[in-house]
């Protein structure tokens, strides 16, 4: 198979828009099951995802399986022509393998075993808990080869949601084995990395090393730290790599997914590179505040689309979530409708409900589905069946296209996030800050996303990379390409402090990109309780504070000053710097870019780089995208203002409504308009 390149622009490999939901028929009796499929089709179902927790039913005890329930549950499905994607069941071991073998179960940082009884227990470390892995997913693979109406897998489910910092032995071992593998068995090179002539660390064989601790009793070693991170994304790699060849091999046609997106695992890698394509699981209602909700739901789904470029949908959230000690907020009328074309304007290609009925026992008897506990059609089946006759004509037609964006940021890739976690001083994280950066940018209506710095940027007017505190040398000739070529490179600061193996740069700051920005670091500092020891910038008369970090540049060369620090000790001394690159323009700014900082600095920017909104005049909280495939354009406009609107829009035909556009359009809240043209 040709090596995947991932791309914020890399369209999916789906062939069909795929919209229906997770369903366990496992959980309900045969007469409640019985008008699951009718129902199903009304509502516009053509696909359901099955059995992610149900290895206790399909293997009862070792190596003895009955697929009878699904083999069932899948040709009354396909009967009314909806398709089935299956699942390998190992986020949820069975009970008759965790007590024959406690040791494949999960260890936490204080040395205390996790128990059987909720989920992600075992660890997939380990080599028996891979045999186990192989044997369930090579029977379910021989079993449903040949059954036309499968037509994809999702590898486990959510790897890492619940649990990834595991300390089991199988982790000391598979943690000795990454290290002895990523420095070729060179111990000189591996305490050079590390560092460990501090604090007497000094190893003399790789089995002296330990996964890295917290607080026994204090800080572990960055670099052993970074790592390790490391080590636990190639670890739950290597287990979804060796069920992807088990699949692969049993039906080629097949379409392999997961469901992210969670801690420690680099979807800009290897992990990603081995799916057909990337899921994301979708629930907005995590945040609270309903302005708030819209804003998170597009960021996220922007940084999803920067990983591997276009997703679908395993889980998209329909009903309120309740868990533990919350219990989210039941979505409005039209808001289910709405949040799913949100995720379809910024990159999703198919998307299932969470869940076709609401459970009515175990952990999450009250994370709400499309149906309630009662199994009485409400008006959350309503919606999903208006919304899934729209599919019908919208789903066609934005498979093949692309969120067309001309602002990029850099969110963030596993090391920069990995990185700033093993050394947070109490700042904001590089996912956090690129969102204040979006934020400023979507605010005002442009076509902004994330994109890695070693992604295609020819489409871009402006690039943000905020403060990644690991850049790697090798994607300066991109970034240099990109300014060459007349863009507008935006750097914060703190950016390249350190290097690959996470130690502070020899080199003066900003270390590599220094020949990019024409200036030096030359001191710096930590704003504790600005509030008290205010510091402001000066945007060319418009003045705003300071929030987090400053730094007190030195233009090299004919760089200029583009702003001045007022305040302190460091009044009149040069806060941002800008250089004439080629056809375009780097600028360095010497703080965190936050909302006030873009505030002020943003309209200095917008004529260095002529960005324009996607269309004028657009309200504000209106989400405007743009899919393309290069010819066909797709407006996608929603209404998540609250208010009913009026808004200018390009003429064409409105597939959601069947409508000729000329000109305006009127949406009510929760309205939405995709105008093909
Ligand atoms: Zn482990």
């Amino acid at each position: 198979m040709a090596e995947r390149v991932l791309s914020h622009k890399r369209l999916s490999s789906i062939k069909q828009f795929l919209y229906g939901s997770p369903y366990y028929p496992e959980h309900w009796d045969a007469d409640v099951r019985s008008q699951d499929a009718q129902r199903m089709k009304a509502a516009g179902w053509n696909c359901v995802r099955m059995a992610e927790f149900a290895w206790d039913r399909m293997e009862v005890e070792e190596g003895r399986f009955d697929f009878s329930l699904f083999d069932e549950t899948i040709q009354s499905l396909g009967k009314v022509g909806i398709k089935t994607i299956l699942c390998t069941p190992t986020a949820t071991p069975p009970v008759w393998l965790t007590r024959a073998h406690p040791e494949i179960l999960r260890v936490d940082e204080r040395g205390v075993r996790m128990a059987h009884g909720s989920r992600q227990h075992a660890c997939t470390t380990g080599p028996l808990y891979g045999e186990n892995s192989r044997r369930i997913t090579s029977a379910m693979a021989e079993h449903f080869a040949g059954n036309p109406d499968v037509i994809g897998w999702q590898t486990d489910n959510e790897f890492n949601c619940q649990f990834s910092e595991c300390h089991c032995e199988s982790c000391q071992d598979g943690f000795r084995e990454f290290l002895a593998e990523k420095y070729n068995g060179d111990l000189d090179a591996l305490n050079q990395a590390w560092g460990t002539a501090f604090w007497s660390q000094t190893y003399r064989s790789f089995e002296e090393i330990e996964t890295p601790r917290p607080n026994l009793p204090t800080h572990p070693n960055p670099g052993q730290k970074l790592d390790y991170a490391r080590f636990l994304s190639w670890a739950v790699t290597r287990f979804q790599a060796e069920q992807i060849a088990i699949l692969r091999q049993a039906n080629p046609d097949w379409f392999i997914t997961h469901n992210g997106i969670f801690r420690h695992i680099d979807y800009r890698g290897q992990f990603s590179r081995d799916l057909d394509v990337l899921g994301y699981d979708v629930y907005p209602f995590f945040t609270h505040d309903p302005a708030e909700r819209v804003l998170n739901q597009c960021f996220n789904l922007d940084y999803v689309r920067s990983l591997s470029g276009n997703f679908i949908i395993p889980e998209q959230q329909s009903g309120p979530g309740g868990q533990g000690p919350y219990f989210h907020d039941n979505p409005e009328p039209g808001e289910m409708r709405r949040m799913v074309y949100t995720s379809i304007s910024r990159g999703a290609d198919s998307v299932l409900f969470f869940r076709w009925r609401t459970a009515r026992f175990g952990a999450e008897e009250y994370w709400c589905g499309v149906l309630d506990h009662d199994n009485v059609p409400r008006r959350r089946l309503h919606e999903a069946a208006q919304l899934g006759v729209e599919l019908g004509r919208v789903g066609p037609e934005i498979l093949g296209t692309y969120v067309q964006i001309t602002a990029g940021i850099a969110a963030g890739d596993f090391d920069a996030n990995e990185a700033h976690d093993t050394l947070p001083f109490d700042l904001p994280a590089p996912r956090l800050t690129a969102q204040s950066v979006w934020r400023a940018l979507f605010r005002r209506g442009y076509p902004v996303g994330c994109v890695h710095p070693a992604d295609d940027l020819s489409d871009l007017k402006v690039y943000f990379l905020p403060h990644w505190e690991v850049v790697d040398p090798a994607w300066l000739p991109n970034l240099q390409t990109f300014v060459d070529r007349g863009g507008l490179l935006v750097i914060g600061a703190r950016s390249a402090t350190r290097g690959l193996e996470n130690a502070v740069t020899a080199e003066t700051l900003p270390g590599v990109l220094r020949g990019l920005t024409g200036m030096t670091v030359e001191e710096y500092g930590h704003q504790n309780h600005p509030e008290s020891r205010p510091l402001a910038i000066d945007f060319a008369g418009n003045r705003v504070q300071s929030e987090y970090w400053y730094e007190v540049l030195q233009p090299e060369g004919d760089t200029g000053v583009l702003a001045r620090w007022q305040g302190r000790y460091l009044s009149g001394q040069p806060a941002a710097t800008l250089r004439h690159v080629g056809r375009g323009v780097v600028v360095y700014v010497g703080t965190y870019l936050t909302s006030q900082v873009m505030a002020g600095l943003w309209p200095l920017l917008q004529p260095l780089c002529g960005l324009q909104p996607l269309l004028p005049h657009i309200p504000l909280g209106m989400e405007v995208t743009l899919r393309t495939d290069g010819k066909k354009k797709l407006w996608f406009l929603i209404n998540s203002t609250g208010q009913v609107i009026s808004v200018p829009v390009p003429s064409g035909t409105d597939l959601v409504n069947q409508r000729s556009i000329s000109g305006s359009l009127i949406l009510p809240n929760n309205g939405v308009a995709v105008i093909k043209n």
